[in-house]
């Protein structure tokens, strides 16, 4: 298939070539500093294009057993068959016990949340050779607008605060439990520049400068939108001389956003449109189903030919063909009106649309395509009926 107007709709279509672009940058910033960056699959989990991702990477990271097994499969065995050696990390809020095994199989690198966590799984990681690292909160806000996206907040589940971290030291077994550390890991930004992470730092090493000694290696965590133009990369890179300089550690960085960022597009049909006051349209695309960061982050994706509302002489309301009211993706204004059966391409939808689409409504899941570095459509997977019948 070579034609983009007989691709289905609706598609996600992941273009190879703006995938290797993000990855070019961020390989110049493994090789200007030493850092190990590895691919947050949460964000973006095609594993079609790991080999890609892996030849440029040191590895990726997984949040649970399932992104780990994928991450071992799809990206470090392949590599690891052409002699090319990758790294499997994990972070997890809580381990369990019954999956634990396997996830010491697939990872070389094992994060945990709290002491707890060490006491109850750090050992045997720690027998089986794993690098363990613990996660931190520093308490450092840097982000405004979306406490959903910021780990630094009250009452956050996610890493240890300064004083809980002293508290797990302070018992009997503490000091054994620190021993077993070889790393901290903090994730505080949310598509941010490296002004955040050098606060952020200020304040990791404010909080735990005296641990960060005995360690050998220090997770930056995601959120660095290091592919986004304008973003200040050699500050990024002092951020990372100065750990490895001033503490000898070896550097992670784990974004997912940035490795695929304007990376794919959601290509969709109008299948309808009418009035109510305003212009609407229904799409064949969903929002809630088949991008959820619209309503959640919320934003306003961008969609190619298309004006702000009002800049353009016909503006219309999109939205989704669920029976949500909400399910609103956003208004928009076109050159002529829209007509039933045009195609409408909303960008930027690689990162966080596949991983978290639904079938809510009934809706099928998009098609995904793979434009290839050639400048062919390849569809790599169709859904049906099935898909939807199965997971219920
Ligand atoms: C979400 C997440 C990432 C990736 O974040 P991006 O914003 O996609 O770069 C990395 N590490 C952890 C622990 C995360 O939760």
């Amino acid at each position: 298939m070579t034609d983009f107007t007989q691709l289905p709709t609706p598609c996600y279509c992941i273009s190879e070539s703006r995938i290797e672009e993000n990855l070019k940058v961020l390989k110049g910033v493994r090789e200007r500093t030493g850092a190990h960056i590895l691919l947050a699959q949460k964000a973006f989990s095609f594993y079609a294009l790991y080999p890609l991702i892996g030849s440029y990477l040191n590895g990726a990271t997984a949040s649970g057993l399932y992104e780990a097994r994928l991450g071992a499969e799809e990206m470090a065995r392949p590599l690891e068959d052409r002699g090319i050696r990758c790294e499997n990390h994990i972070f997890s809020p809580a381990y369990r016990e019954e999956e634990f095994p396997q996830i010491v199989e697939y990872c070389d690198h094992l994060v945990f949340n709290s002491w707890n966590q060490v006491r109850k799984f750090g050992k045997r990681a720690a027998e089986a050779g794993r690098s363990i690292g613990l996660r931190v909160n520093p308490e450092c806000s840097t982000q405004e607008g979306h406490a959903i996206y910021d780990p630094c907040g009250p009452g956050s589940r996610l890493g240890v605060t300064q004083r809980e971290f002293e508290r797990g030291l302070a018992e009997p077994e503490g000091r054994a439990f620190l021993e077993l550390l070889e790393g901290l890991h903090f994730h505080t930004l949310c598509e941010q520049d490296s002004d955040a992470l050098e606060a952020t730092l200020d304040a990791v090493e404010e909080r735990f400068g005296p641990y960060l000694r005995e360690m050998k290696w220090i997770n930056f965590g995601g959120g660095h939108h290091i592919t986004k133009r304008g973003y200040d990369i050699p500050r990024l890179e002092r951020c990372i001389r100065r750990m490895r300089e001033k503490y000898g550690l070896t550097v992670y960085l784990e974004p997912g956003e940035a490795v695929a960022l304007n990376a794919g597009e959601l290509v969709t049909t109008v299948l309808e449109t009418g009035e109510n006051g305003v212009s609407w349209a229904i799409l064949d695309a969903s929002a809630a189903c088949h991008m959820p960061d619209v309503l959640e982050m919320p934003y306003r994706p961008p969609l190619r030919n298309s004006g702000k509302p009002g800049e353009k002489p016909y503006t219309v309301l999109l939205g989704g063909p669920t029976c949500l009211a909400g399910d609103v993706i956003g208004e928009y204004s076109f050159d002529r009106p829209l007509r039933e059966g045009e195609r409408l391409i909303f960008e930027d939808m690689a990162i966080y649309s596949m991983v978290k689409n639904n079938t809510f409504n009934g809706m099928p899941l998009p098609a995904i395509v793979l434009e290839e570095k050639g400048g062919n459509f390849r569809i790599w997977k169709e859904f049906g009926y099935e898909d939807f019948k199965g997971r219920l």
